[in-house]
């Protein structure tokens, strides 16, 4: 039995002026429970805007949520992501303002969209509310939006997890992304180190951060034909924040013989602004 939306919400229950406290406080309270229980079970609210799901079909997200992704195909800045105007087909692949003179091992990255709003929901439904059914969905949009990028690639290499985080996650988020982007993926590299918040690092300290965090399997390196070597490989991952993880990703590769790297990430985040010491 699916819950259609009518009747009082859990909430709706709690307007009583005063909690009564002894024996009718904990009826009271037991009963409140039950039915938030019951209509957990029973009427799934939507992960996003937690309107009652009607449609099972959906998922554990609503259709207008996931209508509401309808992200535009505008021209992007090919180190960031971050939308550009658009540039003659003949040129080199479009660059914003503050990546004109930057350097880095990626050929050219996509983003499907801003880390922000229902796209931000969504990821993080999937990583800390561990609702990995979201994977397929975001894969999909990678997949349409994201197609220049893959176009000619011969694999995709997610952006591993620390072994820690992997264990206590359960999942790595980019391969599960990865695994909906009917390429094949090649799970080429591993993190050797456990690296801090990137977001209040200057661009060199970030880069300290990863050096050598990244290593490419020896499996992989020694099978040169179908591994890394000669390839043109995409890596993926969900967030785009520096793009210092990205990179130290791609010159592992580079530097295990890859023939070019690309990237394509769910969603692009800006940087927090480095804190600025107050005036004394
Ligand atoms: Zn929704
Ligand atoms: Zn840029």
């Amino acid at each position: 039995m699916i819950w259609t939306g009518s009747g009082a919400t859990p909430s709706g229950t709690n307007s009583t002026p005063e909690r009564p406290g002894g024996l009718v406080g904990l009826l009271r309270a037991s009963h409140h429970l039950a039915r938030s229980v019951g209509y957990t079970l029973l009427a799934p609210e939507c992960l996003v805007c937690e309107t009652p799901l009607t449609e099972a079909a959906d998922g554990p997200v609503c259709s207008s949520c996931w209508s509401r992704l309808q992200l535009g195909q505008t021209p992007q800045c090919a180190v960031c992501g971050a939308p550009v105007a658009p540039t003659p087909p003949s040129e080199r692949p479009a660059r914003c303002g503050r990546c004109l003179d930057a350097r880095t091992p990626i050929a050219r990255l996509h983003a499907c969209g801003a880390y922000d709003g229902v796209l931000r929901s969504l990821i993080h439904e999937l990583k800390y509310g561990r609702h990995v059914s979201l994977a397929p969905r975001l894969g999909a949009l990678a997949r349409t939006t994201g197609y220049e990028v893959l176009n000619g690639a011969d694999g995709l290499v997610p952006v591993p997890l620390h072994p820690v985080r992997r264990l206590f996650r359960g999942f790595n988020q980019a391969s599960l992304i990865a695994q909906h982007l009917d390429m094949p993926v090649i799970l080429a590299l591993r993190r050797t180190r456990w690296t801090a918040s990137q977001t209040r690092l200057s661009a060199a300290g970030r880069q300290r951060n990863m050096r050598q965090a990244f290593r490419v399997r020896w499996r992989v390196r020694r099978h040169g034909a179908t591994g890394v070597r000669g390839r043109i490989l995409v890596l993926v991952d969900d967030v785009r924040t520096t793009g210092a993880t990205l990179e130290a990703c791609a010159s592992a590769l580079l530097e295990a013989g890859a023939a070019e790297v690309r990237a394509l990430v769910v969603a692009r985040a800006e940087p927090l602004p480095r804190r600025v010491p107050a005036p004394r």
